[in-house]
């Protein structure tokens, strides 16, 4: 059985954290240029970027001061929503209109409440909705949802509300005032099934929230792997030189690459072993040597391993077989509460 108390959770996790860190200083390829959590980041005139901090399961910000308001990338956390508006008041009087939620986890749009009471508008893809109709059924009908399991766990989630989004947009939304261009666009399933990007084509800077991230943060659980590769493809063709990823430093375009030839890898290794008549179990046994394997990748070792790499072992297994591990309900559920306590936090759906 999978049983893991909270504090063996809490223990393993910052290990996790640790090695992750470790292994991207000594086995990863050279990112650059990497950021400090925390720090007001002008990637162009009137773009920033803010990387978030993992140990309170912040994720990465983003905010583009057009002519006469200010269109922010991600909601976060209501606590991360409370650090970063005084910081882009330091920089600008123009108003906070706009918050884009990338998909519709909670250290991404749990934050909405915050900015509507700073006078922005939650804007999303309309997929964002469909996985809150799906996840949030606190909010849309009377169980309880992942919202109200995440106000047990955090402080600043119980104080706020759940927010929907609802500026909302099919396949793509735009803000152009001349000078700069946003382009707000769901280039299909990656990390849930309502990602969406901000790309600034002026400028070629891409803002991918979790559909690309910079190192062992994929949590896989409410997406499509093999989708996932492809969105990334398209991703790819935008052409961007800088890349803002949900979490993590930001790098060039070289990060999408790497997101991608992650996920191709794991698929390669996993399909080696279902085309060998692997069964569940024996997929299952191999994920300590399937990790090994992959760390040797110079250009993936970054984003092997740590809580979520079961879990995304066995998504690959399930995408190819329909089949899920022994004790895979119990498997997924952690995996999908690590994914936000992978990030520090005690155990959050993500
Ligand atoms: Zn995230």
């Amino acid at each position: 059985m999978c049983k893991i108390s909270r504090r063996e959770l809490l223990i393993s996790s910052t290990a996790a954290l640790t090695a992750a860190a470790i292994n991207t200083k000594t086995a990863a390829k050279p990112v650059t240029p990497v950021q400090e959590t925390g720090k007001v980041d002008k990637v162009a005139e009137d773009i920033y970027f803010h990387q978030g901090n993992l140990a309170v399961g912040h994720c990465n910000n983003g905010w583009i001061v057009f002519e006469d308001y200010v269109l922010v990338i991600d909601a976060n956390y209501p606590s991360g929503a409370q650090e970063i508006i005084p910081k882009i008041k330091a920089i600008t009087d123009k108003p906070i209109r706009f918050t884009f939620d990338t998909h519709h986890h909670g250290d991404h749009a749990y934050g909405n409440q915050i900015w509507v009471e700073n006078g922005a508008t939650p804007v999303a893809h309309t997929g964002v909705i469909d996985e809150m109709k799906k996840y949030e059924t606190g909010y849309y009908s009377s169980k309880p949802g992942r919202f109200e399991e995440d106000a047990k766990r955090r402080k600043d989630v119980a104080a706020s509300k759940l927010k929907p989004p609802s500026l909302l947009f099919p396949k793509e939304l735009i803000f152009d005032d001349g000078k700069h261009r946003v382009e707000l666009v769901h280039l299909g399933v990656a990390h849930t099934h309502g990602d969406a990007l901000a790309w600034l084509p002026k400028e070629k800077i891409l803002f991918t929230g979790d559909a690309c991230v910079n190192g062992p943060y994929n949590s896989v659980a409410d997406g499509n792997v093999e989708k996932w590769v492809a969105t990334l493809e398209l991703a790819r063709k935008l052409g961007a030189q800088i890349v803002c990823p949900g979490h993590g430093a930001r790098s060039t375009d070289a990060l999408l690459a790497d997101q991608q030839a992650f996920f191709k890898a794991l698929r390669d290794s996993v399909g080696k072993l279902v085309n060998a008549k692997k069964t569940a179990q024996q997929v299952k046994d191999a994920v300590t040597q399937l990790s090994a394997e992959l760390k040797t990748n110079q250009q993936i070792a970054r984003y092997v391993g740590g809580f979520f790499f079961t879990a995304q072992v066995e998504k690959v297994f399930t995408e190819m077989t329909g089949q899920k591990f022994p004790q895979a309900q119990k498997i997924s559920k952690d995996a999908r509460h690590l994914h936000s306590h992978a990030h520090g936090l005690p155990l959050i759906v993500g």
